[in-house]
């Protein structure tokens, strides 16, 4: 059964765009364009996840989060305008699961998107190992193995790994990348990511001698099976 999702956001070409990318990913998408019919349809239920924008006709997307929260536990993704983190601070804490920052890579909205609905199921006792060959991620302990036998990762190593496994057989960009591991208010080169690529690399592919880290000249990475 696909999974429903509300997306909630008044700008008509964005909707429209984010609208045809989930449908192509098999997901299926209600649409409302200001956050009055959007509390209304949200209200109603039978979604799986909602995506909120906060600058929002009639209702804003923090008052629509408010009062849909006093009913439901439905996931939910803000999206909000660059830079503006009083917004992100207050989504959080009004019970949003995630926020997105504009304009987003589809493929982030994508991650991200996975990742709710992946929370959402593992409440109800299901767990989905991240895995790629012998790799095996087990997110919840914290651990990494390769043919079952332990690897010792680093915060940072352990985040981007899991990135690249929530989105494998995807190229990802630095930046990306960056914006998922580092944070939004990372500043700096996106050479981190290739500094952190090759610790990967070394603990993974080189000591076990694998090939799952893939770069792609001038793209970015992709982690996939031989
Ligand atoms: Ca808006």
């Amino acid at each position: 059964m696909a999974e429903r999702i509300l997306l909630v956001e008044d700008e008509e070409k964005l909707a429209r765009m984010v609208e045809m990318e989930l449908k192509y990913e098999g997901y299926r998408v209600d649409k409302a364009l200001d956050g009055r019919s959007g509390l209304d349809l949200a209200l109603g239920g039978g979604f799986d996840l909602v995506l909120l924008d906060i600058m929002l006709p009639q209702l804003s997307g923090m008052e629509v989060l408010r009062r849909l929260r006093r009913e439901s536990q439905v996931p939910v993704i803000m999206l909000t305008a660059r830079d503006s983190v009083v917004d992100k601070v207050a989504g959080l804490d009004s019970g949003a699961d995630d926020y997105i920052t504009k304009p987003f890579a589809i493929e982030e909205l994508l991650a991200r998107i996975r990742a709710a609905l992946r929370n959402k199921n593992g409440q109800t006792g299901q767990s989905i190992p991240l895995a790629a060959g012998p790799l095996v991620m087990d997110v919840e302990k914290h651990q990494v193995t390769v043919r079952g036998q332990s690897v010792e990762l680093t915060k940072k190593e352990f985040d981007l790994l899991r990135h690249l496994l929530e989105n494998k057989g995807r190229v990802l960009t630095r930046e990306t990348l960056l914006d998922a591991v580092w944070g939004f208010d990372f500043v700096g080169e996106t050479n981190s990511v290739d500094v952190y690529i090759r610790f990967l690399r070394s603990k993974l592919d080189d000591a076990f001698d694998l090939k799952l880290i893939h770069t792609v000249r001038g793209v970015g990475y992709v982690i996939k099976e031989d």
